[in-house]
């Protein structure tokens, strides 16, 4: 099939390779010249595990290509998917202005039927107002589907190359149709595709994301305690995960979740509700310990050293805000590092890969190394912020050599207390 992917980033780029790889003809389109020309050079705009391999062969092989020109993209496709962003808005609700700016694009464009498909985060409704709009602009024969995407940044190629389910939200037989031949190769291992209405499959995504956002906040809330009773929250979380009716997924307490999707769609959700005059007031109280939650490091901290930090330096080890990513969108750490800031602290910080994008919002705030060993020279403490695998058993006696005192504070719950304990260091961790 011919495919035509409206917005190029995390989701349009991954998607539009992972369609190609199964033989399709994709063009990625994007309003972002700089990004379109990188890839025309071989440049990934974004660190995605096996990305790059996968975008440079189907564009080899002459099954993917970039461009900035929608219009001509868009008539030549037999399906034009949106997968431009959705942020929030300054009260909270998703902002459509770009799902819009790109469903009047495809519009404006379309020759024969085609399927228009909201691969974005969208309110429930977006399907029915991409409808009305494309047709107020054209005479052509079109559907919209709704078709929300549940990659994990950092698995994102895998995660859609072998999903758990594949939801369509569509009013059609022909447009259900098209987008079961689109997805069979996906399915051979016998993920199910989920068929409903567009609402249905609108909300699907906010309620998978907002229930995710639960458990954390949920177990945040459970190490707190944890924290004030002298529990140790790692035996509570393997007692009650161990359950089958609860699962071990996603009961790990943190310091907040962050990244494009969390935080954004359950703001969006409890908009929604909101809009619908319902309070969604599980939903409110998780953003609320959210927010407290990614001030629970700060406190230990504070706790340590006391509210004034100058002349105090930490050393970060994980910026992004979950590992095997770039993306900085929301993430924990940069909560903390500003808060530190504020308390007249120096930060000196290291990632695998997020260092260019820190840079973009953090300037020369802070100091930014490439060696993980070097960013301890002469600081006071080790924060680790993101459990990026490299940094899951380090050399804690290089460790303690280097920094100003044996001091570490875990937000990831990533070492043994009792080891490091017993090589003297001091040791904060989230519930535990
Ligand atoms: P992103 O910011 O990485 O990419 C969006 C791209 O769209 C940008 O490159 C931007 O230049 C482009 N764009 C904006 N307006 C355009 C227009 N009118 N025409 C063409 N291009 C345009 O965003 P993302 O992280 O890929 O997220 C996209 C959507 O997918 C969001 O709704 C998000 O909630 C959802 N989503 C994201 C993830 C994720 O992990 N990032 C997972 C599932 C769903």
């Amino acid at each position: 099939m011919h495919i035509t992917i409206i917005g190029s980033g995390y989701v349009g780029l991954v998607d539009g390779a992972c369609f190609a790889e199964t033989g399709n003809n994709v063009t990625c389109v994007d309003v972002d010249e700089t990004k379109i020309n990188n890839l025309n050079n071989g440049i990934i705009p974004i660190y995605e595990p096996g990305l790059e391999t996968m975008v440079k062969k189907n564009a080899e092989q002459g099954r993917l290509s970039f461009s900035t020109d929608i219009a001509s993209s868009v008539k030549t496709a037999d399906l034009c998917f949106i997968s431009v962003g959705t942020p929030p808005g300054e009260d909270g609700s998703a902002d459509l202005q770009y799902v819009l700016a790109a469903a009047k694009s495809i519009a404006q464009a379309i020759e024969s039927y085609t399927v228009i498909v909201d691969k974005s985060t969208v309110p429930v409704g977006t399907a029915q107002k991409v409808k009305e709009l494309v047709s107020s602009l054209t005479k052509t024969e079109f559907d919209v589907v709704s078709n929300p995407e549940f990659l994990k940044e950092g698995a994102a190629i895998s995660d859609f190359m072998k999903p758990d389910r594949i939801v369509i939200g569509a009013e059609s037989d022909r447009a259900f149709e098209i987008m079961r031949q689109l997805y069979k190769p996906f399915t051979l291992t016998g993920a199910p595709i989920i068929e409903m209405d567009p609402k249905s499959a609108e909300l699907t995504k906010y309620a998978a994301n907002s229930m995710l956002a639960t458990r954390i906040s949920f177990m945040n809330e459970i190490a707190n305690l944890c924290d004030i009773v002298g529990a140790d929250v790692d035996k509570v979380r393997h007692g009650m995960g161990t359950d089958d009716r609860i699962g071990m997924r996603f009961l790990f307490p943190g310091i907040g979740y962050g990244g494009s999707c969390f935080p954004k769609d359950v703001k969006a959700l409890v908009k929604t509700g909101k809009e619908n005059n319902y309070e969604m007031s599980v939903l409110q109280t998780v953003e609320n310990v959210n927010a407290k939650q990614k001030k629970v490091l700060v406190n230990k901290i504070v706790s340590e050293y006391g509210e004034d930090l100058q002349g105090k330096t930490f050393a970060i080890w994980g910026l992004s805000f979950k590992p095997k990513t770039d993306d900085m969108r929301e993430a924990a750490s940069l909560e903390i590092i500003n808060a530190l800031l504020a308390k007249g602290a120096k930060i000196k910080a290291t990632d695998p890969v997020a260092i260019e994008e820190t840079k973009k919002i953090m300037g020369d705030k802070i100091e930014y190394f490439t060696s993980t060993y070097e960013t301890l020279n002469d600081a006071d403490a080790l924060l680790l912020l993101t459990e990026w695998h490299e940094y899951r058993e380090p050399d804690f006696d290089r460790i303690k050599d280097t920094l100003k005192s044996p001091v570490i504070f875990d937000g990831r719950n990533q070492y043994e207390r009792k080891v490091l304990e017993k090589k003297g260091y001091t040791y904060y961790a989230i519930g535990r």
